[in-house]
């Protein structure tokens, strides 16, 4: 069938084949331990929901303001000035549906054909396919293991050149939990803006960090590129609201308007009543994040404690989100597992848990155990993963 050259240039996301493989086998009665979730166990807080029936029982039902009520986009930039200091109006703000939407027309607005879009890896794909969906080129830096994957300014500035129109960083990012320094995202801004760079910050997990260390990256770059940047985040992962749809673009107000006129030609606003939901999320008590916070802190003390029994899995303890992505090289060789993209395959077939391999991040020998599931699950699957790794690739048995 002919498709267009853009849909061949871009693929479904590598992370949906294992999850519908999992899905395949639970639905068969098998006992499938999954670490494969991006997304909080965690039901959305019950006064989230409450202000949600509030709108269906209000008939808040209708169209909306194509980029979001006033009410919401109050909200978002009143956040903003209470935990970053930083001074937004709403009218440089776009509500989307997902921080996923709200970086697509972000990219759409500001990329084209000729134009080099920095970004990084091991990443969330999904930001190199919508820099190719915009026809712009992707220029791809590599975060060293060895540095807990840090992105440093040297690392994103190395890759500029002369056609370079902008560069996305994800911090927390998905799948390393790494973090980009206030400083090294200050040297970056500073250089961006003298050359006039976008910076588009994917800020999806940032209210998941687990130690006190800086990273208002809003106010750096409110302070240093103002100009040219834009904030892209998301009630998703922070309120425990994947499924609701809602992520948000603040920037200057012409690159806000291009992204309300592409929006208001594909998906128009976002749900009535998931804005309401999101707005009471933003305004509310803010105490549910810190307790999901805490438990996710539990878990992954936990897990790495858990699989640190066997040496040669290689662990790094992530400094914010909820994914561990250890190194398992270790356990690859010619002729036994050659990839990790086999070793999940085997402990998903054979073990029964799910989980993602480096491949989907483009970092082959890591594995993505997502600890967005309950103990009980986290102790089940460390389990089978060290008596699969001791019994199939010839470690020693570890037990916990
Ligand atoms: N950024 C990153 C790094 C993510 O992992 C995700 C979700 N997997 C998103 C953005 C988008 O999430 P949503 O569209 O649900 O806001």
């Amino acid at each position: 069938m002919q498709l267009s050259a853009r849909s061949g240039r871009i693929a479904v996301s590598p992370t949906m084949k294992v999850a519908a493989d999992a899905i395949k086998m639970k639905a068969q009665g098998i006992d499938v331990v999954d670490f494969g979730a991006g997304e909080p166990d965690f039901p959305t807080p019950t006064h989230i929901g409450a202000a949600a029936h509030r709108a269906i029982d209000a008939n808040f039902t209708k169209y909306t303001a194509n980029a979001g009520t006033e009410d919401l986009k109050r909200a978002i930039v009143e956040r903003y000035k209470i935990d970053n200091g930083a001074e937004y109006s709403p009218s440089e703000v776009i509500c989307s549906a997902g921080g996923k939407q709200a970086l697509f027309n972000s990219v759409l607005a500001l990329f084209g054909p000729g134009d080099e879009v920095i970004t990084h890896m091991p990443g969330w794909p999904t930001l190199v396919e919508q820099i190719k969906l915009a026809d712009a080129t992707p220029v791809i830096v590599r975060a060293r293991p060895e540095n807990g994957f840090k992105l440093t300014a040297d690392l994103l500035l190395d890759a500029v050149t002369p056609r370079t129109r902008g560069i996305i960083i994800n911090s927390p990012g998905n799948p390393t939990g790494a973090l980009i320094g206030e400083d090294d995202l200050t040297a970056v801004a500073r250089e961006a803006a003298r050359r006039g760079i976008w910076l588009l910050l994917d800020l999806c997990y940032d209210k998941l960090i687990y130690d006190p260390v800086p990273h208002n990256l809003v106010a750096t770059l409110a302070r240093h590129n103002r100009d040219h940047s834009v904030l892209c985040g998301s009630a998703s992962k922070v309120y425990a609201m994947t499924g609701w749809r809602c992520g948000w673009a603040v920037g200057p107000a012409p690159l806000v308007n291009a992204c309300n006129a592409i929006q208001s030609h594909s998906t128009s606003n976002v749900c009535s009543i998931t804005q309401k939901a999101v707005e009471a999320a933003l305004r509310g008590p803010q105490e549910c994040v810190g307790e999901m916070l805490d438990e996710y802190r539990r878990r992954r003390d936990q897990l790495c404690q858990w699989l640190s029994a066997e040496p040669r899995i290689a662990l790094t303890k992530p400094a914010g989100a909820f994914y561990l992505f250890p190194d398992v090289s270790d356990f690859l060789s010619p002729d036994g597992f050659r990839t990790s993209a086999e070793l999940a395959a085997a402990l998903l077939n054979d073990s029964h848990v799910a989980l993602t391999p480096g491949e989907a991040f483009d970092a082959p020998g890591f594995l993505r155990i997502s600890y967005a599931t309950s103990m009980k699950e986290l102790e089940r699957g460390s389990q089978r993963i060290l008596e699969f790794l001791a019994t199939r690739t010839g470690a020693r048995a570890a037990s916990h």
